[in-house]
């Protein structure tokens, strides 16, 4: 029998379930399908429990340093794998009953467990059951990308979904990828006790931030005793005893690195190719992504896609963002698109790497006239009195209309004080806003007004 629905949500990230619980209460009969955790990648293997594990990293860092802050350890600092893992947990579940519960309390919201996948353009199989609504919501994410590697069949490799269960020290942690993911989790697991060398096929780490960028966060990481190995472009994997043995270079010595455990991270891929769309004319682009138009409408009239599988976003806040979206349009009378978005994303190594707008590359191609700030993190109070002055800040100005065109903040409590320049973009206001707005003392926002105060042309 076909179950009728006014609304069909597939998948439980970080836009279903607020859009199932706002179209629940605008009476809207609404299931919610999920096939594995409710809350998704962000609650259970992507940003908290990660950011959980790098305060665990940063607690037993901070032990180490503790004699330069003339705090004195009797004992070498010890790092408990499966107390580190259980207190992770213990976060993770709170938040996956969370929103589980939010759901299950929800009027008019029905959580259906199961794979789903289309049978034509407003149906929905479950196992058994056939449902059918005049509205379908697409929120099914993605996963880790496992690269074509020659040998990689053979060998037991790790991915971030794996990590989660790890309650032991890898002896050497070989995190192929330096980028987001790989990154948080090298120095997470160096500051562990491991020993990890990052391989990374291109010449740089973080290849969209500029080169400076690149530069300085892989002169922080090494300054842990991370090991790099860039252009690595003849990757292939190969047993070696109970370890990993990864091929790196076909010329250049050594050509090989073993580690005890390999982590792969060398980005994500959609969760399209079991999701039926081939039964809908739902269309893709040719990595498996949904092509949405602004409003995030796919090519189906009547189905959106949200979130990491439309390509036009890769975090929690644009996939939260595109529930806002969606929800304005249809709910709200109001019109929003995503093409009002700013790019705005963190790297959480510590210190950690805020990001907004453009970059200084970008910039620079863009061709217009433009006005560049740079601080380093050593004249920061705040950074000096936690010493931590690694980092720096930069911001670009349009010299012509002086508004923000983009910011790079590298050093510490970086995530929280670029929301300043972030939202002065919002506002369109123009940059001289903040340079006469009064910051409070110590923090490390307060500098921003000075960092714009100082603004040279972008030669
Ligand atoms: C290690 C890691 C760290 C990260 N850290 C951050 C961070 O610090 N900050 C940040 O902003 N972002 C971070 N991200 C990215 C963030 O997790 C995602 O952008 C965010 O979860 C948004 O995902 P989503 O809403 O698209 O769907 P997801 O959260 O991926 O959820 C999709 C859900 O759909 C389900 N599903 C898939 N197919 C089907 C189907 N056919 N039927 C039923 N259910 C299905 C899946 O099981 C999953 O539960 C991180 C990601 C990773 C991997």
């Amino acid at each position: 029998m076909v179950q009728r629905y006014d609304a069909i949500i597939i998948g439980t990230g970080q836009a279903g379930p607020p859009l199932a619980v706002r179209l629940g209460k605008y009476g809207r009969k609404t299931a919610i399908i999920e096939r594995k955790l409710v809350g998704g990648t962000c609650v259970n293997n992507g940003c908290i429990p990660t950011k959980a594990l790098i305060a665990s990293a940063r607690a037993a860092h901070i032990a180490r340093r503790g004699a330069d802050f003339g705090v004195i350890l009797n004992d070498a600092v010890r790092v408990d794998m499966s107390a580190v893992k259980a207190r992770k947990d213990a976060i993770v579940q709170q938040s996956n009953r969370g929103v589980t519960e939010w759901l299950h309390s929800a009027p008019n919201v029905t959580l259906i467990e199961g794979h789903a996948r289309f049978e034509g353009p407003h149906a929905v199989r479950v196992g058994d059951e056939l449902l059918e609504a005049k509205q379908i919501f697409i929120n099914v994410g993605g996963r880790a990308a496992v690269p074509d590697m020659p040998g990689l069949a053979d060998v037991p490799y790790l991915t971030n979904s794996s990590m989660m269960e790890v309650d032991f020290l890898p002896e050497h942690l070989i995190v192929v990828g330096g980028s987001y993911i790989g990154l948080e989790f090298a120095q997470m697991y160096r500051r562990f006790g491991s020993r990890v060398t990052v391989i990374e096929m291109g010449p740089r780490l973080i290849a969209r931030e500029d080169e400076a960028v690149s530069a300085a966060v892989q002169a922080i990481l090494e300054g842990e005793g991370i090991e790099f190995r860039l252009n690595a472009t003849c990757l292939r994997a190969q047993r070696h005893g109970s370890g990993v043995r990864v091929g790196v270079s076909c010329e250049q010595e050594p050509r090989e690195i073993i580690g005890s455990h390999l982590l792969l991270a060398v980005g994500r891929v959609p969760n399209t190719l079991d999701l039926g769309l081939e039964t809908t004319a739902i269309r893709t682009d040719a990595r498996g992504y949904i092509e949405v138009d602004d409003t995030l409408a796919t090519s189906v009239p009547g189905v959106w896609a949200m979130g990491d599988v439309n390509g036009r976003g890769a975090f929690t806040h644009t996939s939260y963002n595109d529930f806002e979206i969606v929800a304005g349009n249809l709910l709200d009378g109001e019109a929003r698109r995503v093409s009002d978005r700013i790019p705005a994303y963190a790297l959480y190594i510590d210190p950690p790497l805020a990001r907004i707008g453009m970059t200084e590359h970008e910039v620079r191609a863009s061709g217009r006239k433009a006005l560049v700030g740079k601080m380093q993190m050593a004249r920061v109070g705040r950074a000096r009195e936690r010493s931590e002055t690694q980092g720096y800040m930069q911001v670009l100005v349009d010299a012509e209309d002086q508004r923000i065109l983009g910011a790079m903040l590298l050093g510490s409590e970086a995530d929280e004080a670029i929301h300043c320049l972030l939202d002065v973009m919002y506002a369109q206001a123009p940059y001289t806003v903040i340079t006469r707005a009064v910051h409070i003392h110590p923090t490390v926002s307060e500098l921003i007004p000075t960092l714009l105060g100082d603004l040279k042309p972008l030669v």
